[in-house]
C-alpha cells in the first residue's frame, strides 16, 4: 500500500505537546506502513508567520526525532498554483465576490432556524447576502475576497447528483481515526448538509489570495498525501476538502483525525500555551521518550 502522510504547521508561534502528538503520530503510522512521512509549512498568512517560529518548528521537529524530504513545501511558494484554481472555479462560475464582515454576517445571519446550527467550521455559516447581488462574469476581481458558492459546487463536483429530488443522495470519505464525537469509517454526507452547516466559504481571502481549505487541497494533492493525519477540530471541515477534490477531479485521500491534547484542566492547547511548548521541554532536559509518553505514544 502505498502511505504518504504529512505533517503541516504555520510558523505563527511554538509548537507544543499537541503538535508533537500529530507529528510523532503521522510519522509512525507512516513507519509502520512502510510510507513516507511529509512536512508542508503553511505560512499562507503573512502578517502572522515568521521565520524565526519556522526555524523552530525545523528543530523542534528534529529533536523529537523525526526525518523529512527536503525541500520542504511552503505554501507562500505556492501562490500562482492557487490563483490558477481560483480562476479555473471563477470561469465555472463557482465564486462570488464579498466583503461582508463579521459585523454584517452576524446582523444578517439574524435568528438561526431551529435545529439548524449557526456556526460552521470557518465561523458563524454565511447567510448568503452577496451570493445574488454580487458579479461573477468578466475577470476574476483579485482584490476581494471571493467566496464558494457551495449548492452550485456541490451540483458541479457531481458527488451527489444534485437534482431536487436526490438532494439526500451521500457522499463518504474514510476516517481511520475518530471525529469529536466517535465518527469512524464511512462518513457520508448530502449537499443539503453542506449547504445548512457550513455555507459559502471564502476561498480567496483578502491579503493572501488563497484558503486554508483551497491550499490545503491543493498541496495534499500536489504531494501525492494518501493519507491525512490532523486534529479532531478539523473534522468538520474534511467535507469541503471533499467536495473541492471533486471540483477539481483530485484523488481524496483516507482521513484520520486523532484526539487532541488537552492541558489539566481539559482545555484543548493553543499556541499561547507557553507552558507547553516543546522547546521549553527541550531546554529543561526532557527526552523525547518523556515528550511520546506524556502524549501516550
Ligand atoms: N496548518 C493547519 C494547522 O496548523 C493544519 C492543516 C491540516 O492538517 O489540514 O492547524
Ligand atoms: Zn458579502
Amino acid at each position: 500500500m502505498t502511505f504518504i502522510t504529512r505533517f503541516a504547521p504555520s510558523p505563527t508561534g511554538p509548537l507544543h505537546l499537541g503538535h508533537a502528538y500529530s507529528a510523532l503520530l503521522a510519522s509512525d503510522l507512516a513507519a509502520a506502513a512502510g510510507g513516507q512521512f511529509l512536512l508542508r509549512i503553511e505560512d499562507i498568512d503573512r502578517s502572522r508567520c515568521r521565520t524565526h517560529w519556522e526555524d523552530q518548528i525545523y528543530d523542534d521537529l528534529s529533536w523529537l526525532g523525526l526525518r523529512w524530504p527536503v525541500p520542504v513545501m511552503r505554501q507562500s511558494e505556492r501562490l500562482p498554483a492557487y490563483e490558477d484554481v481560483l480562476r479555473e472555479l471563477w470561469s465555472r462560475g463557482l465564486l462570488y465576490p464579498c466583503t461582508c464582515n463579521r459585523r454584517d454576517i452576524a446582523a444578517a445571519a439574524g435568528a438561526p432556524q431551529e435545529g439548524v446550527p449557526l456556526h460552521g467550521p470557518d465561523g458563524l455559516i454565511y447567510p448568503g447576502t452577496c451570493r445574488h447581488r454580487s458579479q461573477r462574469s468578466g475577470p476574476m476581481p483579485t482584490d476581494t475576497p471571493l467566496r464558494l458558492d457551495i449548492a452550485k459546487a456541490a451540483g458541479a463536483s457531481g458527488l451527489f447528483n444534485a437534482t431536487p429530488e436526490v438532494i439526500h443522495k451521500n457522499s463518504v470519505f474514510i476516517e481511520f481515526g475518530t471525529g469529536p464525537n466517535g465518527e469512524t469509517g464511512q462518513i457520508a454526507f448530502n449537499a443539503q448538509e453542506l449547504t445548512d452547516t457550513i455555507g459559502d466559504v471564502v476561498l480567496s481571502r483578502r491579503d493572501m489570495g488563497t484558503s486554508y481549505h483551497l491550499s490545503v487541497v491543493l498541496d495534499d494533492a500536489a504531494q501525492g498525501v494518501t493519507h491525512v493525519v490532523r486534529g479532531q477540530d478539523l473534522f468538520e471541515a474534511t467535507r469541503i476538502h471533499v467536495l473541492l477534490q471533486a471540483l477539481l477531479g483530485l484523488p481524496t485521500p483516507v482521513y484520520h483525525h486523532h484526539m487532541l491534547i488537552r492541558d489539566d484542566a481539559g482545555k484543548r492547547l493553543a499556541k499561547r500555551d507557553d507552558a507547553r511548548a516543546i522547546a521549553k521541554y527541550r531546554t529543561e532536559g526532557a527526552t523525547t521518550e518523556q515528550i511520546r509518553a506524556t502524549v501516550g505514544l
